[in-house]
């Protein structure tokens, strides 16, 4: 073999002028001669005793093998213990981020939106309550009105519930002879409020009976070409409804968050851990509540160990998420009261000030590492929360462990976040985002209402969250201000889910779940990142650029 000069760095020798067998041997020798390959594993990355705390902008994860298409990448994940999604995304408990609207579109997409508690307890059991009742399979509880009722009042009902479809039934209740149905273009332009809606329903009914599969169901919807389907016992009493708007929610939303043999939609909320937040839950879980998201900025105290237990306790069926924790003592509190899953991050969000003001909290790197790869012994899914600007940091807190993200001033700017768009002083589009720990949101609880539409509800997550009981001074641990314009999140989503599909294919891992598999084996490897090899890795020497994400 014609061998010359040496390897500078091993000292190995160089194969040159080689015949092909001897190039072929490349990979045998990489493995015979370097068993370390090039860059550190995720321990020796993150091995904070000697390096101080990282986060996502201080290393990169380097490139393996692609042997497989983008499209191929499954974004599988756990969100809880017992509940997964299809797409690794959460939106943050907070006032201008999670609405029922957010709640939606989320869980259409794959991901979950946790709906903030800054409001009343009606407010929030009502957004739960729309996010369960947005899609279903068989309605069995659907809003059932008599044939008395008015027209107005068959209006005022569709105002309240978003749907105009409502059956009629000789009482005006479930379980009782069906006699008509009332659509919304029954009922439009019909002059007298005052009407009652047997002048205006359609009596010619197509039905199915009770027993039937949903897919009979939509069969004979398919075929009847109407808009509902009353399904009637032997007696023709009404027992439930289909709704031909599902079948098609079904179809366009393939990924869409739901518990295994429930076609409605998964619900996710937050509540803080006062004694009054026992009430809210009860108020949540009476809405259809899935999933209960204990909100606190240090979520290692006795308060939450306290409310994780009455959770378990009362509600058994219910997923509750504890948090936010950064250490791995934090996690073991809350893993041995029985969490079913974490969420990690302290200081890290965007609108977030508590590392300046309070001096505690930890780099969102180091955090999500030792926190998720302690929960994974327990078998604790862990949501890395805050921080998240870009889809490299969403792999990146993938690749540490954590199972989902959770963002806030990342979808804060989208159509779907509550809140009106406005124009800024420099011309620009923006949105209103804020900290729950800022000013801005814990006066809203001060005054009992709000200046903001956004908040205009009785509040007190802000305080909740951010003080005890005693305070007199607010003392804020996050900021105000806007985001700008990201259009709606039925684009920006999938944009998120197909950036991290691609960036896994760099990697070389299949799954969210191979790629925690490979990283924890030492297989993917990471590097450090200087701060120039940052400015090198961002857009560098051009005058004028624009930055557009996707098309
Ligand atoms: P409609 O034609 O105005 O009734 O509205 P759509 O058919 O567009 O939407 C109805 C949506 O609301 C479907 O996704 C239903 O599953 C959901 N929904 C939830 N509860 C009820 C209910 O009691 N009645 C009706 N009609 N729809 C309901
Ligand atoms: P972002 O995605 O904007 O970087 O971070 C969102 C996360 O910031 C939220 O999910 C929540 O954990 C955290 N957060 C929200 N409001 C505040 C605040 O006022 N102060 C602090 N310290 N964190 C906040």
């Amino acid at each position: 073999m014609p061998i010359v000069n040496g390897d500078a760095m091993s000292g190995a020798a160089h194969i040159t002028n080689g015949k092909l067998e001897d190039y072929t041997r490349a990979l045998e020798i990489l493995d015979a001669e370097y068993p370390e390959r090039d860059g550190v594993d995720v321990r020796t990355l993150l091995d904070s005793k000697t390096r101080g705390g990282l986060t996502y902008n201080d290393f990169l994860v380097l490139p393996g093998y692609i042997g497989f298409a983008a499209s191929e990448v499954n974004l599988d994940t756990p969100v809880t213990k017992r509940i997964s999604l299809k797409t690794p995304f959460l939106s943050s408990p907070m006032d201008t981020v999670t609405e029922h609207s957010m709640a939606i579109h989320m869980a259409l997409l794959g991901g979950l939106g946790v709906i903030h508690h800054n409001c009343s307890v009606e407010d929030q059991a009502e957004m739960v309550r729309k996010v369960k009742r947005f899609e279903n399979g068989f309605i069995l509880d659907p809003i059932v009105i008599s044939p008395s009722t008015t027209v107005g009042e068959a209006k005022q009902l569709k105002e309240t519930w978003g749907f105009g479809g409502f059956p009629v039934t000789e009482n005006g209740t479930l379980r009782s002879k069906l006699i008509g149905i009332v659509t919304a273009r029954d009922i439009q332009f019909h002059a007298d409020l005052s009407d009652p809606v047997s002048v205006v329903m359609s009596t010619d009914l197509v039905t199915g009976q009770a027993g039937i599969s949903l897919l009979e169901a939509n069969d004979i919807l398919r075929k009847s070409k109407k808009g509902k389907l009353p399904i009637v016992d032997g007696n023709g009493n009404l027992v439930s409804l289909v709704s031909r708007s599902d079948l098609m929610k079904n179809l366009n939303y393939p990924l869409a968050s739901k518990l295994p043999h429930s076609k409605q939609l998964i619900a996710a909320a937050a509540i803080g851990t006062r004694p009054d937040d026992k009430i809210r839950l009860q108020k949540l879980v009476d809405a259809g509540l899935d999933i209960v998201v204990l909100d606190s900025s240090q979520g290692n105290s006795m308060y939450q160990v306290e409310m994780i237990k009455y959770v378990k306790e009362t509600h058994p069926a219910l997923d509750v998420i504890g948090g936010n924790v950064v250490t791995k003592a934090q996690a073991a509190t809350l893993i041995a009261a029985g969490v079913d899953g974490l969420r990690i991050g302290m200081g890290s969000g965007s609108a977030c000030i508590t590392q300046e003001v309070m001096a505690v909290g930890r780099p969102q790197a180091a955090s999500v590492f030792n926190v998720s790869s302690f929960a994974a012994r327990f078998g604790v899914p862990c949501i890395a929360d805050g921080g998240i600007q870009n889809v490299g940091h969403i792999v990146k807190g993938l690749a540490l462990g954590a199972s989902t993200v959770m963002m806030g001033g990342l979808l804060a700017g989208t159509s779907e976040s509550p809140g009106q768009y406005f124009v800024n002083r420099e011309g620009k589009l923006v949105k209103a985002y804020r900290g729950m720990g800022s000013i801005d949101a814990m006066e809203d609880k001060k005054a009992g209402g709000s200046k903001d539409a956004k908040a205009a509800k009785a509040s007190n997550a802000g305080t909740a969250r951010y003080f005890s009981e005693g305070d007199r001074l607010l003392v804020a641990q996050g900021v105000s201000g806007s985001v700008a314009d990201r259009g709606s999140i039925t684009k920006f989503v999938p944009y998120l889910a197909a950036g991290v599909q691609h960036s896994l294919q760099d990697i070389g891992v299949q799954s969210v779940k191979e790629l925690r598999e490979k990283v924890l084996d030492g297989e993917v490897r990471f590097e450090l990142r200087t701060v120039s090899a940052q400015a090198e890795g961002n857009v560098h020497g051009m005058e004028t650029f624009d930055k557009k994400l996707y098309s």
